[in-house]
């Protein structure tokens, strides 16, 4: 048996979602994210049985808390997993509040299918069944071991793993893996490594630390998910965020920021802080009306070591975007209720940022048809989504069973992303000091994959390789 080292490539191959890597060793298993599908396409991929037996895989690396990295590892426990899964401390903290959610909401799909399909008459087969169960997500969680930042950790058979500061949400993390070289059949001796990128975030993003540049690596797996575009500049989020606090101020109406509960949540308050502190707004209630968000928010709070610079001076100060005066944390569905029965222009931010479930569907049955409310759109809206429809200019929308007209103004910033444009992209990979034996493009449609590559071996003249989903690579 060959002594080389491989790669497959289980998801996040030429599409965005369902992050999964495998190395192999002789009998030694490592993977590198468990990540669940988003896009409707590749949905089934989700419950199709894993290319291994998860209980032959010895240990899990996650990058970070993101569903698709994570979101199949209730499912890969109950199959048979065992082992350690490592990750960053606020990883692991985030990892918790995102899989038992996401349990909840496979149990309501499921319970939601079987309903339309008894009252449809009709019978399976369909996945009436819950993806996995809450009691799945719990029996997932006392696997998760938490590794500092930039400590190797020992993984198995001789290959140890580093985490390092992705810049992407908190805790988000690049993984180097060191392990022996060889070649036709026989160990060189030679260390060799590769580096997943995870997700890169933005430099200069608010609140956590940029991204980690590597100057060597043997091997690097890379994400491309805007490897075909240059982000509009964030410099100019804080001044739209003054204008449509302002103008909704002046009208009279409330101002509703659809968000997501992780990373953009927090950072809109960071911005509502600056402009406070600034005096460029006014002295408003804000009202963050997610129970997720706020346990996430409770685990910024205590990772006061991820901030960066700005940050950090920041909450030293006392002026931390988590606790100003007149910031509110709704957690029980009376206090929500509560906020409707409010006069005057109050902020309230709540899920689902796409606006297909949650708190926000209530907020915007009280305020789209007034014309002094504002809908502020800060995330990206995927087709299909009511969220899309209020974008997109209707006049008429559906929410909870009954038809609303639009009155309500409609923002939109578009200069929030924790993902890395091409030329941060290439800002990343400009790190290396010499060409890797490999480069693999992963985590983005074929056609930002695609763009990227011509990009690189334009500006590099190397020749990134675009792996297909299931295909295999000798690390030799
Ligand atoms: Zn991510
Ligand atoms: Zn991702």
């Amino acid at each position: 048996m060959s002594s080389q080292i491989s790669v497959r490539f289980l998801g996040a191959a030429q599409n965005v979602t369902g992050s999964s890597y495998l190395l192999e060793h002789q009998d030694r298993r490592v993977l590198v994210d468990c990540g669940l599908y988003q896009e409707r396409k590749y949905r089934e991929r989700n419950w199709a049985p894993f290319a291994v037996d998860p209980g032959s895989i010895d240990a899990v690396l996650l990058t970070h808390a993101h569903l698709d990295h994570c979101g199949l590892l209730p499912k890969l426990v109950r199959e048979g997993f065992s082992g350690p899964i490592y990750c960053t401390p606020a990883t692991a903290a985030i990892t918790r509040i995102v899989l038992l959610d996401s349990a909840r909401i496979q149990a309501e799909d499921a319970e939601y299918k079987r309903r339309r399909h008894e009252k449809e008459g009709r019978s399976g087969p369909y996945p009436e069944e819950p993806l996995y169960t809450e009691e799945d997500a719990e029996r997932t969680l006392p696997l998760l071991r938490s590794v500092s930042y930039n400590a190797p950790v020992p993984v198995t058979g001789g290959i140890t793993a580093s985490f390092f500061e992705a810049g992407h949400i908190l805790g988000s993390a690049m993984i180097r893996l060191e392990f022996e070289g060889g070649s036709g059949g026989r160990s060189s001796g030679e260390r060799r490594s590769i580096v997943f990128s995870g997700d890169i975030g933005q430099w200069d993003k608010p609140i956590i630390e940029d991204p980690t540049v590597f100057t060597e690596s043997d091997y690097v797996v890379m994400e491309s998910t805007y490897g075909d575009r240059t982000h509009e500049d964030p410099g100019e989020v804080e001044d739209l965020v003054a204008e449509a606090v302002n103008t909704t101020h002046r009208a009279g109406g409330n101002l509703l920021i659809p968000s997501f509960a992780l990373e953009r949540t927090q950072e809109v308050l960071y911005h509502l802080n600056r402009l406070l502190q600034a005096d460029r707004i006014p002295h408003l209630v804000v009202f963050v009306d997610s129970p997720m968000a706020i346990s996430v928010t409770e685990v910024f709070k205590d990772h006061p070591e991820l901030f960066d610079d700005a940050m950090q001076e920041q909450v030293q100060a006392g002026h931390s975007p988590f606790s100003f005066s007149g910031l509110q944390m709704t957690r029980s569905v009376e206090q929500s209720k509560a906020i409707n029965q409010i006069r005057g222009t109050s902020i309230i931010i709540a899920g689902s940022g796409m606006c297909t479930g949650g708190r926000i569907k209530h907020h915007l049955v009280h305020n789209i048809y007034r014309k002094q409310s504002t809908i502020l759109f800060v995330g990206y809206q995927a087709e299909g989504t009511l969220g899309r429809q209020i974008l997109s200019g209707a006049r008429e929308v559906r929410i909870l069973g009954q038809s609303w007209r639009r009155n309500a103004r409609i923002r939109r910033i578009s200069g929030f992303s924790a993902h890395a444009d091409q030329p941060a992209l290439l800002r990343w990979l400009g790190g290396l000091q010499r060409p890797p034996r490999k480069l693999f493009l992963t985590h983005g449609e074929a056609e930002a994959i695609r763009v990227l590559a011509g990009k690189i071996e334009q500006e590099k003249g190397w020749k990134p390789l675009r792996p297909e989903y299931g295909q295999r690579f000798e690390l030799d």
